[in-house]
């Protein structure tokens, strides 16, 4: 199988495969979306839920689903000197499942830079709120009426960002403060090491799972409450997995165990959170659903000594 993607300019670029579920990762260095279209890979029917956006700063990635175990046989970005334009020919070939989980996974000895090693540190006697943007560049989360989740909630955290300022003693940190992705991962990873007392992750996409109006307020737990808040959990983490997070490795059981006991501990903290913010959006009249509190596994909620809620504005 043969794809071909014209670029404006040649630009720097990776391409690899990663597995569980089976897909193409292309990266690119500053490209511009504007123009690129799903259909782009129409005729290309082994590739299904292409999506494309920022990623990290200056970097933009595309990833599809494979219908099968292609592996990549070579990348090659050829320029048209008289258009300045680029074209990118990937050649990918059929294999077995065996060949090509061997080969998955991102290239090695390349890694991103880290901005969490420069994130600011809680300071003493001030508390520190972490506020999580949900989705970014990449994963647009829902969208309606030319509207997208990713867009509102940035906005919707600047505002909180700039009331919390207003109060003694409180500092803010945003998980992210543009329109590129972050990991679930990560934006947990971030609130760890600013040492954060609170983390409040934004979403407005439950409309689409069948809740009713109003917003709900989201703890951690293994299982549901309801089967809507299972389902947004679960399309939340698959939306992060589509996006090019690897899972690869990381499923420890013995960090597991410590984990959920700090998370115990952690919970009556929690619960006070959710009952605080439940309790201010009633006091201010906001449209509350009829059973605001709800749970589910819910992977940017899993800091097991930071009180974490999700605030899903309904
Ligand atoms: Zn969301």
């Amino acid at each position: 199988m043969t794809l071909t993607l014209t670029l404006s300019q040649p630009v720097p670029y990776r391409v690899y495969t990663l597995d569980e579920p089976r897909r193409l990762v292309l990266d690119f260095r500053e490209v511009d979306w504007a123009g690129v279209s799903e259909e782009l890979f129409a005729e290309a029917k082994a590739l299904t839920s292409v999506r494309f956006g920022g990623f990290r700063p200056g970097w933009s990635r595309m990833v599809a689903e494979l219908g099968g175990a292609f592996t990549l046989r070579s990348a090659e970005m050829s320029r048209d000197d008289q258009r300045g334009t680029a074209v990118l020919t990937v050649v990918l070939d059929t294999s077995d499942e065996a060949t090509f989980a061997d080969r998955a996974g991102p290239p090695k000895g390349d890694v991103w830079p880290d901005p969490v090693a420069s994130l600011p540190r809680k300071q003493t006697g001030r508390v520190l709120v972490v506020l999580d943007p949900g989705h970014g560049g990449i994963d647009p989360g829902a969208s309606r009426e030319g509207q997208t989740e990713k867009e509102l909630m940035l906005a919707f955290a600047r505002e909180i960002e700039e009331e919390l300022r207003r109060l003694p003693n409180v500092d803010v940190l945003l998980t992210r403060t543009d329109d590129n992705f972050v990991s679930l991962e990560r934006r947990v990873a971030m609130a760890h090491q600013a040492e954060a007392d609170i983390f409040i992750s934004l979403h407005a996409d439950a409309l689409s799972e069948g809740h009713a109006h109003g917003a709900t307020v989201h703890t951690l737990a293994d299982d549901a409450t309801d089967e809507a808040s299972a389902l947004l959990a679960e399309r939340h983490d698959r939306a992060d997995m589509l996006s090019g997070t690897d899972l690869t490795g990381q499923d420890d059981v013995v960090a597991d165990v410590l984990l959920d006991l700090a998370r115990q501990e952690t919970q009556p903290r929690t619960e006070r959170l959710a009952k605080a913010i439940v309790g201010g959006l009633e006091i201010k009249g906001a449209p509350l659903n009829r059973r605001p509190y709800r749970a589910a596994a819910f992977s940017v909620l899993k800091a097991a000594d930071i009180p974490s809620i999700l605030l899903e504005i309904g």
